[in-house]
């Protein structure tokens, strides 16, 4: 048995075109929806990963504003911009960039996005409203997983699901989003030991680690559904995942592609957000405050 591969490009073009007609829908009303994305680094991944979050956007018909204030950037200019970006009517969805400079702690900064602009979910009241079951914008990353599932009709309710990563991007996140679809959920990390002993009876595995090669074949069964979220860059600048596909292939039922997968549903999600943040901050601005 060979794994069916689940591209996730048919679904990140379908999350485009969705984004891409509210998008038009408000830019006939006047405004544009605008992301900005604020960027301290000179990794040249990161910038890769910006360049195309930018043409994503324009071939979206949405506004994308680069703001690289250079890797040697403080906390406090850090703070500043967020504030500021907050505050200005015509940004509608804010991303900050990792890695950040030295000594600069994301949790400080992301406090600062305003709630209503955090597309990618990374302000802690994002994550606190989405572990209480309320209306938030989750981390696209940890949406995409959940799209995928749904997209490809792989049911998550009552079934066993083990997340690898605890991080508060990606796995926090996903467990909480799949717990909320009445999966039962188990969270793996570094001290877990070997992931076999939890993976292979679960019926749908998700490898968010940044750890090349982490899942083999020995980890997975033959009903196993496998999503690859990790990024790997390596030596040669190609692109690899947390997923042994060369073992994992011929074992498991069915396995996303990296690159391919997750990530393309990940950048259509952040824009889908921004036309959604968009539209709330339009209903918003037109709701009269009533004074009592
Ligand atoms: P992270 O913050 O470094 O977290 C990694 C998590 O993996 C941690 O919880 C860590 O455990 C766990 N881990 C590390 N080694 C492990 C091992 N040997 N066994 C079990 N668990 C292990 O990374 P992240 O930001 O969540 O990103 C994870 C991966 O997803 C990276 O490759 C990243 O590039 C990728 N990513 C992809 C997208 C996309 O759109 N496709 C978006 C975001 C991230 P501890 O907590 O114990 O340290």
């Amino acid at each position: 048995m060979t794994a069916s591969l689940l591209s996730g490009k048919p679904l990140a073009k379908l999350i485009q075109q969705k984004a891409q007609t509210e998008a038009k829908a408000l830019a006939e009303e006047g405004s544009c929806p605008t992301l900005a994305v604020v960027v301290a680094t000179e990794d040249s991944s990161t910038h890769w990963y910006v360049r195309s979050i930018e043409r994503a956007a324009e071939n979206a018909g949405i506004g994308c504003r680069v703001i690289d204030v250079g890797q040697d950037a403080t906390e406090q200019v850090l703070i500043s911009v967020l504030k500021d970006l907050s505050a200005e009517p015509s940004v509608n969805g804010i991303i900050l960039q990792t890695p950040l400079p030295p000594g600069v702690k994301t949790q400080e900064l992301v406090q600062y996005i305003a709630p209503e602009k955090d597309i990618d979910g990374a302000n802690p009241l994002s994550l606190g409203l989405l572990a209480v079951g309320e209306r938030a914008f989750a981390p696209a990353t940890a949406r995409a997983v959940v799209e995928m599932l749904d997209h490809f009709e792989i049911p998550v309710a009552g079934r066993n699901v083990v997340v690898v990563g605890r991080s508060t991007v990606v796995g926090k996140p996903l467990s909480l989003l799949l717990l909320g679809k009445d999966a039962t959920t188990t969270v793996c990390h570094s001290k877990s030991g070997p992931l076999g002993k939890y993976t292979k009876d679960a019926d749908i595995v998700v490898v968010a680690a940044g750890r090349t090669g982490l899942l083999t074949g020995t980890d997975v069964s033959e009903h196993s559904v496998v999503i690859d979220v990790g990024t790997n860059v390596l030596s040669d600048g190609s692109l690899a995942g947390d997923v042994d596909e060369a073992s994992v292939r011929p074992v498991a039922a069915a396995l996303t592609p990296v690159p391919g997968g997750v990530g393309s549903v990940t950048t259509a999600l952040l824009l889908l957000h921004t036309s959604e943040a968009a539209r709330e901050q339009s209903r918003a601005a037109r709701t009269p405050v009533l004074t009592p």
